[in-house]
């Protein structure tokens, strides 16, 4: 857990998958990637799914919702889909959390792995909210992208997660960046996708930024360059990690990734100048 001021921060996991390292690291050589992950013999690398709670007043937020449950055993093993920690729920219940306690649900956008813990079918069939007194929010821009997908964007746009809570007017939609509690504050980071969004939490002094898919894996964060190959617009992902570097580094920030192995970081120059990342553990900070 991280405290920030009056945010405390938990980080919880909804699973860890395996995907292809192509898809991860796109145009990036082998040969450089390599030296930081192994893959395995199909080639793929892990990717944690990595969802927030944070608690701030009375308000309990959840950040991203996962893999969820409604996958079939088809695509459990197609994703590779392990759990050691269990599920989102039972994170949220070792921190306390029940689902109907739930007050808000960011969604940073709408792929898959991000929303597919939106909502579940119960025992009767019916698709119900996973979290039924929340309101849900994600970017108008994002919303409109998935409604429409595309040849390349179908496969993890699947209106199943959003459209029914969008009709029932459980999810609303943010027109740009949008402070969603004191000390939460959803901003647009456009690149991975146009409506992507990550969330700046700040507290006490200190600050942390949730990077979502605006840097993958953190090493994505480090180097300007390297970017998946799902960013639909690499070269305005380029310019956003370059804007929010500078951010991270004047404010120290923490720097919370949805997908990598290590789950927090900070970003400091070293003796060229160079913004290098530094893996933080929590318990020592
Ligand atoms: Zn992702």
């Amino acid at each position: 857990m991280l405290q920030l001021g009056a945010l405390q921060v938990y980080l919880l996991s909804d699973g860890v998958v395996q995907v292809d390292a192509g898809g991860m690291f796109g145009l990036v050589p082998r040969a450089l990637w390599g030296r930081m992950v192994a893959p395995d013999a199909e080639n793929r690398v892990p990717m944690h799914l990595r969802c927030l709670l944070v608690k701030v007043g009375d308000q309990n937020i959840v950040i991203d919702t996962g893999l969820g449950n409604k996958l079939d055993e088809k695509h459990r093993r197609q994703w590779g889909l392990e759990r050691p920690q269990g599920d989102l729920l039972a994170g949220l219940a070792r921190a306390g959390v029940a689902p109907a306690a739930v007050t808000l649900v960011i969604n940073t956008h709408l792929h898959a792995d991000h929303c597919a813990g939106n909502n579940f079918f119960d025992a009767a069939g019916a698709l119900r909210p996973t979290f039924p007194q929340a309101r849900y929010v994600v970017q108008r821009r994002e919303y409109e992208d998935a409604m429409r997908p595309n040849e390349r964007t179908r496969a993890t746009y699947i209106p199943l997660n959003y459209e029914p809570l969008h009709l029932s007017g459980q999810l609303e939609l943010l027109e740009g960046d949008t402070e969603l509690a004191p000390g939460v504050r959803g901003v647009v980071t456009p690149g991975h996708t146009p409506g992507h969004m990550s969330v700046v939490l700040e507290g006490g002094g200190q600050a942390a930024v949730f990077l979502c898919d605006l840097a993958t894996y953190l090493v994505h964060f480090e180097k300007l360059g390297w970017m998946t190959a799902y960013d639909v617009e690499p070269l305005i992902t380029l310019e956003t990690k370059r804007a929010w570097q500078q951010w991270a580094m004047q404010h120290h920030a923490y720097l919370i990734s949805a997908h990598d192995p290590q789950p927090v970081a900070r970003l400091r120059p070293d003796e060229h100048g160079t913004a290098r990342i530094i893996p933080v553990d929590l318990a020592q900070d």
